[in-house]
């Protein structure tokens, strides 16, 4: 099981994938949508409450 999947949907992921830190961790994901989801899930979960 070392196949690429998406961190936000679990699709496969292609040439498109997208690589963003969360974190300061490098995560892929399928496009730029589900990067920002990922971005948007992990400020959800800071205590602080900037942006
Ligand atoms: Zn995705």
């Amino acid at each position: 099981m070392a196949e690429r999947t998406c961190a936000a949907c679990d699709c496969e992921l292609d040439a498109n994938a997208v690589t963003v830190k969360i974190g300061g961790k490098a995560v892929e994901v399928c496009c730029d949508a589900c990067a920002r989801k990922l971005k948007e899930a992990h400020a959800g979960t800071t205590t602080a409450g900037e942006g």
